[in-house]
């Protein structure tokens, strides 16, 4: 499978080693405003492959997507000194309306994995714009907040991040909910296996995850400025779901037709991801503070979008 990236920056070449680690394309394709960035991080990643896989790794302009299955946007402008958060966003849109017109010009049958921040509102702009069924244009969403999550109540219990079954929903961003109430590890609820290991969980263990989980991005941004390995492994891990079609259950972005009573709305949920993209949506039970959240949630990435002119 062949796999685009658009926006050869820290995201981007973060997404494009980890599917070479992965060796899960046989071929990806950099491209970049700065061509000379594409190239640069193309011919390093390509390094590596020796190493690790038999992706082909390389630097294209546009033309060189055509043929992609999936094509990853990470193409983003940064937020000026005194630039509001709107402003930003008209700037990024701006950005989006110029890639996504070229990526569909060569690959008008790819699913677009959108990577750019604020992603929910970057993945509705993106359906707007493109005018493709809203479950080929997926957004990483929560995708790295529910395993940050996973993570630490993991390590919490004693158990593998990959036997615990919990959930980040809605925004990536302030605004996410924690759905504690359903979360589980194997079959049992969290109080029985919090009972059985003897690690139980507290208001202080709930409010340290949630801080944890929350507050991530923000303390790697701090220590080093951007945050790219995380949310490159999950780009690649949206992508085995697809190019093995194997019907996994992520937390990513994606217009939806209504969620908690709020219409036409990106945000993430669980949702089943195969080789046509999303297939369908897993909306959990929530106890009422949790539909609350995420109904504020998605009234605030609803109110974000409408006011954005693009
Ligand atoms: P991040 O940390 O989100 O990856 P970067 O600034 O490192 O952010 O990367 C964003 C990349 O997007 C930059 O390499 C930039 O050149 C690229 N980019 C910005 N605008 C466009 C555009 N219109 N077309 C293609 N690439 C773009």
């Amino acid at each position: 499978m062949k796999v685009g990236i658009v926006g050869a920056g820290m995201v981007g070449s973060s997404a494009g080693y980890a599917l070479a680690v992965m060796g899960l394309a046989s071929s990806v394709v950099l491209v970049d405003q700065n061509h000379d960035l594409a190239v640069a991080q193309a011919e390093d990643i390509a390094h590596a492959v020796p190493f690790l896989s038999s992706t082909i790794v390389e630097a294209a302009d546009y033309v060189g997507l055509a043929g992609a299955s999936v094509i990853i946007l990470a193409a983003g402008v940064s937020q000026k000194p005194g630039e509001s958060r709107l402003a930003l966003l008209e700037r990024n849109a701006a950005v989006f309306k110029d890639v996504v017109g070229n990526v569909l010009a060569v690959a008008p049958d790819a699913i677009l994995l959108i990577a750019s921040n604020p992603v929910d509102i970057m993945t509705q702009i993106t359906q707007r714009i493109s005018g493709l069924p809203a479950n080929r244009v997926i957004g990483s969403g929560t995708i790295l907040d529910t395993a940050r999550f996973r993570s630490l109540l993991g390590r919490h219990l004693g158990i593998s991040p990959q036997s615990v079954h919990s959930y980040v929903l809605g925004e990536h961003g302030d605004s996410e909910v924690l759905a504690w109430s359903n979360a589980k590890v194997g079959s049992l609820s969290l109080a029985d296996i919090a009972a059985q290991v003897g690690s139980p969980i507290t208001e202080h263990v709930r409010a340290t995850i949630d801080d944890g989980v929350r507050n991530a991005a923000y303390k790697i941004i701090k220590g080093k400025g951007a945050t790219y390995y995380g949310i490159g492994a999950g780009l690649a891990r949206i992508i085995k779901a697809i190019a093995r079609d194997q019907h996994d259950v992520l937390t990513v972005s994606c217009v939806t037709p209504e969620i908690v009573g709020v219409k036409d709305v990106a945000l993430s949920i669980p949702r089943v991801v195969g080789a046509q993209g999303i297939e369908t949506d897993l909306m959990p039970d929530l106890v009422s503070a949790e539909r609350d959240g995420l109904e504020k949630s998605a009234r605030l990435l609803k109110n974000s979008v409408e006011s954005i002119r693009l």
